[in-house]
């Protein structure tokens, strides 16, 4: 089969939109969504000048979504005085997977040249995600863990690189997941969080001036597009799957998903363009109702909306010691 666009021969098909498309039309064409989202959501403010840059930190995990996502925002605004691109490694303490995917992400940031940092749990916290998962004091998955060490670690260092924006390279099949698994537990307050955290105006993102406000421009390309992206583009993505990970409910989704996408393409569109929408008027009612305070842990003086005492991060350091 032809490309739409051209005579070469077409490397995938799109089944939610009827696009054939080749290499080299298929890659502008994930270029385009991003930028594209970036532009809907306003990422760039109107007072980003070249006197006054604004520093975008990118999670980079090694993985295809990140790899991309900076590929692609390197390409978009290495010419651009107004943006500084800032990756942003972590170090789970992984044997035999964070080590090969951190290699991935020095060569990326390498050979695109812009400013890399790891931080590693070993140095924030003292422990590492295999240690973890063998004490398990809490019994809970690994994923739980790591989750709230990963989320402390990216606010603290967005914070300290003066970052404007964290980004993320979540995908439209994570977004649709995560909005079917908070439909499914019935969790309002999610879905009110995720306008909050990640859809809402920048500008009003940036009142809640506790967290540096998050961007995921990759959030309109299916997971199968960013890794063809990635094979078609030879970038040194890192393809393993942590040897920890254990959502098993969200592997029940997927699947639901993949099979809902087959049989009715452009099922994930239509949820997240449903889920936008929906968790828009969540927010504002959650947040004229029951808007969540803010305080400092006493401990780490982070900012939590846990009320008690202290923060989650320092509780699970806590039965970790
Ligand atoms: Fe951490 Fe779970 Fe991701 Fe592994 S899969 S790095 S344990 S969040």
């Amino acid at each position: 089969m032809d490309c739409d666009r051209c005579s070469d021969e077409a490397v995938m098909h799109a089944a939610y939109s009827g696009a054939h498309l080749c290499a080299s039309h298929f890659c502008e064409s994930v270029e385009k969504r991003v930028r594209r989202r970036v532009r809907r959501d306003g990422l760039v403010p109107r007072e980003a000048t070249p006197e006054n840059p604004q520093t975008w930190v990118i999670g980079l995990s090694g993985g295809k979504d990140s790899v991309v996502l900076t590929q692609v925002l390197h390409e978009t605004f290495a010419e651009d005085p107004r943006i500084e691109l800032v990756a942003l490694t972590i170090h789970e303490g992984i044997e035999g997977y964070r080590d090969k995917s951190l290699d991935a992400c020095v060569e990326l940031s390498e050979a695109l040249g812009i400013r890399h940092e790891v931080v590693s749990y070993a140095e924030e916290f003292g422990i590492r995600m295999d240690e973890v998962v063998e004490d398990d004091p809490e019994n809970m998955a690994a994923c739980a863990y790591c989750g709230v060490f990963r989320r402390d670690v990216l606010s603290r260092y967005a914070e300290d690189l003066g970052a404007n924006l964290l980004l993320t390279g979540h995908n439209l099949d994570d977004e649709a997941q995560t909005a079917l698994m908070n439909f499914l537990e019935g969790d309002v307050g999610q879905i009110a969080k995720h306008f909050d955290a990640s859809l809402g105006p920048l500008a009003e993102r940036e009142t809640q001036e506790a967290f540096v406000p998050r961007a995921k421009p990759l959030r309109d390309v299916p997971e199968k597009e960013v890794a063809l992206y990635a094979h078609l583009r030879n970038l040194p993505a890192h393809i393993t799957e942590c040897p920890h990970a254990s959502e098993a409910y969200r592997g029940e989704i997927q699947r639901l998903l993949y099979e809902l996408e087959e049989n009715h393409p452009g099922t994930r569109h239509s949820i997240m363009a449903g889920y936008e929408e929906l968790s828009g008027v969540a927010a504002s009612r959650y947040g004229e109702e029951d808007g969540v305070e803010l305080q400092e842990c006493p401990e780490c003086g982070s900012t939590t909306s846990v009320t008690g005492d202290r923060c989650r991060k320092c509780t699970l350091l806590d039965a970790l010691a």
